[in-house]
């Protein structure tokens, strides 16, 4: 084996998190450092597909939280870029809710079942605060299902106040734009990363590098990839989802400790799919107050949550269906001819038999992506704090980042992005403290072997349990 070539840093993952640490890092003057990515582009779960004639975005779709006294970063980055956005109002899904039969609920009995389902939720959150084991009715009917299913799986999958629309307002806005949402990321690399012909040409950036292994001593780190390759470097980013991390893709050695890996195995993966499909002509009300709408069917998520893209894309033709955790599983494993099939039978139930069959459909993975395994975090509704400080804080030289350390925004974009800047932080003050005491010793780095001596058996060192303090952005602070 070649003596691998060190460097300062390696960051492992080029989403958002991976590469706003990389730019906070150079932007720090710490700019040899490598950035290894799994997949063959930059992005992670923002990705863009052309389907249909137009470009759809097959993971994060919206700018969420805007319209506030604060401004949310990734709007502020997404005005700098004039990316072409809409404004989207779920709200009033609640009106279009169909039954099996075509028939639109008149608008009271959603009103009334929706409320019910509010005053159930926060009943069974305050029951749960309180300890009190009380169950609250379940759902039955096909309507309160289908409520149900909007409340958890969008609207309330978190606890309520939600800090991205008490920070930063509540609008949401749909990324429309033939660039894609990844046109952010690239602009991003652009200010630290050599391009060419608008594409990356830096060697720091390696693409298609599949971290496999992780060896990490209070000297150094090394990384080997799926291809042999090897790299050392002082530290390491790693951005992998959580769901990555759970998988196991990548072994320590030594291994995590207990702590670390309880509170990766401790918090829950989101599986959230978005199908395309695209029809020969509309058939479905196109007004941009009908933009969403809801099927309720007996069993719960079944192909619940509709939106037309007719306000994203005029003349686009396209629909979009929600499916979320089991069902994107199931549907995940069959093939898209019978996931085809099925949501032809939903739209038949809603709109006729007439309508025209659909001549595309777009099904995607996250799942099954192995770089991913699932599509964002989603913490305990009763969120120990604990466990996130858990999730966010280094092991040794290994730093953590990537939106499932935000303790305020994950599962978000701007999760991602505020992550990132905050390791990156973290780490620029660590490798100056570590400078620093370096002189005051009158040491050279790398005295010792690089692997002489590991942090095996010593869970929550000082300098680890320093981390756990968090700043107010819920990353972690700076070690002095
Ligand atoms: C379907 C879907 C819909 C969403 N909708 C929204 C939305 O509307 N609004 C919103 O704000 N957010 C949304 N999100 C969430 C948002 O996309 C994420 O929170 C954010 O993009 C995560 O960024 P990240 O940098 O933390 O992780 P990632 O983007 O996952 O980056 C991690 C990178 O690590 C790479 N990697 C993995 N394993 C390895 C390995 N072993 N070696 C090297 N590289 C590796 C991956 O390929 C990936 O590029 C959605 C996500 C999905 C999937």
């Amino acid at each position: 084996m070649d003596n691998p070539t060190r460097c300062s840093v390696i960051v492992i993952g080029a989403g958002i998190s991976g590469i706003t640490a990389a730019k906070v890092l150079a932007e720090n003057g710490v700019d040899d450092v490598l950035i290894l990515e799994a997949s063959d582009r930059i992005g992670g779960r923002i990705r863009k597909e052309q389907f249909g004639g137009v470009t759809v975005e097959l993971g994060a779709g919206w700018i969420a939280g805007v319209g506030g006294k604060q401004s949310n970063p990734v709007w502020e980055l997404a005005r700098q870029s004039n990316l072409r956005t809409c404004f989207s109002d779920y709200s009033n899904a609640r009106f279009n809710i169909y039954d099996h039969s075509g028939k639109i609920f008149p608008s009271g009995v959603a009103a009334d079942s929706y409320q019910k389902a509010v005053e159930s939720a926060i009943q069974k959150l305050r029951n749960q605060e309180s300890n009190i084991t009380e169950t609250t009715s379940a759902p039955e009917s096909p309507i309160e299902l289908a409520i149900d299913f909007i409340l958890h799986d969008f609207e309330m999958a978190e606890v309520e106040p939600i800090s991205t629309y008490v920070d930063f307002g509540e609008r949401e806005y749909l990324v429309a734009d033939e660039r894609g949402f990844e046109h952010l990321l690239h602009q991003m690399a652009d200010t630290f990363l050599d391009t060419s012909d608008g594409e990356i040409s830096d060697t720091r950036l390696k693409l298609n590098k599949v971290v496999r292994e992780m060896k990490h001593s209070r000297n150094g780190v090394l990384v080997k990839t799926e291809d042999g390759s090897v790299y050392e470097a002082n530290y390491v980013v790693l951005s992998v989802s959580i769901g990555v991390l759970q998988s196991r893709l990548i072994s320590f050695s030594p291994p995590l400790p207990k702590w670390k890996t309880e509170a990766i195995s401790n918090c829950e993966i989101m599986v959230y799919t978005k199908v395309f499909l695209k029809f020969p002509s509309k058939f479905w009300p196109c007004a941009p107050e009908k933009e969403f709408f809801i099927y309720a069917h007996k069993q719960r998520g079944y192909y619940t949550f509709w939106q037309h893209m007719e306000n994203a894309y005029p003349g686009s033709n396209i629909l979009v269906v929600t499916l979320t955790n089991g069902e994107s599983k199931r549907i995940e494993a069959q093939s898209d001819r019978e996931t085809m099939k099925e949501a032809m039978e939903v739209l038949r139930n809603m709109f006729g038999d007439d309508i025209p069959n659909a001549t595309d459909i777009l099904v995607p993975r996250w799942w099954n992506n192995r770089f991913q395994r699932g599509s964002y975090s989603n913490f305990p509704i009763l969120v120990n704090h604990q466990l996130i400080d858990h999730i966010k804080a280094p092991v040794g030289r290994v730093f953590f980042t990537g939106e499932h350390t935000s303790e305020k925004f994950n599962a978000y974009v701007h999760g991602g992005y505020l992550s990132g800047i905050d390791t990156g932080k973290a780490l620029v003050e660590e490798m100056r403290s570590e400078k620093e005491k370096r002189i005051e010793n009158n040491q050279s780095f790398l005295i010792e072997p690089l692997f002489g001596l590991t942090l095996a058996g010593q869970p929550d060192t000082p300098r680890q349990q320093h981390f756990l303090h968090t700043n107010n952005l819920g990353a972690p602070k700076a070690i002095s």
